[in-house]
């Protein structure tokens, strides 16, 4: 607006048309006058978020959506419907460059990071969709959002502002794969977000198979700056840990992962890994899970099986591609 030399207060304005309001064209704007719009329209462009497809689970609880982005690209988010809400699961990255064992977002590189506004246009447009309120988010879809750091924390400043839809940081979560210097900088930020770090193994000789970042950010590193973040921001860790039958499953590592997680305020999110048969990836029986999970507990970790979620959409928990892929696990 500066450079337009048009008054301050109109940026408010249109920033509660854009973020809030989902406008889509500056012509919506029927509190601006006629000359700032064409003016406005002759600057700038809005964009818009353009669903391709969706996919509802059987039960309801989860569509999937695939937006595509103004050079044909695709990302998928996904929309939760839980007892207390609405929550969204968004993309910041097309592909990503981790290579996480686990997960499908990283087989093919990373191929761009999304801008602000195509992570925001996620939301937006499936609040259109559905024609309800989205009340928190999990940033947890294709991409490490701490890779994309700028356009990440621009998108959260812009979703909590009042202009926007003014989702509070703490019913925002943000997922990394263990990038100790963005978890730094993040805490340095001083919001009350909250951080989910996959770590899937207690031990960096199996980490480093099944996220191979671990072999630049070792767990010791890992663990510190986590604990550095819960100081900085007063927030407990989420982390996640994919069960998988007869790799990260046995008692043993349920003992070391409490080792490992002593003395730092945090919740641990098991996740049966899906299932595999061919690669003889599999999810640990019932019995197994309860049995790590009663380890953990019992070591006074505060501990939850994450429910499935449109498992018959390739959605599970919002995990979008992140899936086990055949072919993708060897050891
Ligand atoms: S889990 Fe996250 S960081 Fe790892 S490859 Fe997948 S998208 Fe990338």
């Amino acid at each position: 607006m500066a450079g337009l030399a048009v008054e301050k207060y109109r940026a408010q304005q249109i920033a509660t048309w854009i973020f809030k309001h989902g406008a889509t064209t500056f012509e919506e704007m029927t509190n601006l006058s006629k000359d700032l719009r064409q003016r406005l329209e002759t600057k700038s462009w809005i964009s818009k978020p353009d669903i391709k497809t969706r996919l509802q689970s059987k039960r309801g609880d989860t569509v999937k959506y695939l937006f595509v982005l103004s050079d044909g690209q695709l990302v998928e988010s996904v929309l939760m419907r839980h007892d207390y809400g609405r929550s969204v699961c968004v993309s910041t990255q097309v592909g990503c460059r981790y290579g996480c064992r686990l997960c499908a977002s990283g087989l093919g590189g990373l191929v761009r990071s999304l801008d602000a506004g195509e992570i925001y246009d996620q939301v937006l447009g499936i609040e259109k969709d559905i024609g309800e309120r989205i009340s928190s988010l999990v940033i947890m879809g294709s991409g490490e959002p701490l890779d994309n750091y700028r356009a990440t924390l621009t998108f959260i400043k812009n979703i909590a502002a009042p202009y926007g839809l003014n989702i509070g940081y703490r019913h925002i979560t943000i997922s990394t794969c263990g990038l100790v210097p963005g978890i730094r900088r993040l805490a340095a930020e001083g919001l009350p977000l909250t951080l989910a770090v996959s770590l899937h193994a207690p031990n960096d000789s199996l980490r480093d198979q099944l996220v191979p970042i671990n072999k630049k950010y070792p767990l010791s590193e890992l663990i510190t700056a986590g604990r550095d973040y819960v100081r900085e921001t007063g927030r407990r860790i989420t982390f996640e840990y994919a069960l998988i039958a007869g790799v990260n499953d046995s008692a043993v590592h349920a003992r070391e992962l409490c080792g490992l997680l002593q003395d730092i305020l945090c919740h641990v999110n098991l996740i049966p890994a899906n299932p595999v048969v061919e690669r003889g990836v599999k999810p640990p029986t019932k019995q197994q899970i309860e049995l790590f999970k009663s380890i953990l507990e019992s070591n006074m970790l505060t501990t939850t099986v994450r429910r499935e979620f449109g498992a018959d959409i390739n959605a599970a928990c919002g995990q979008l591609r992140r899936r086990i892929l055949p072919g993708t696990l060897k050891m």
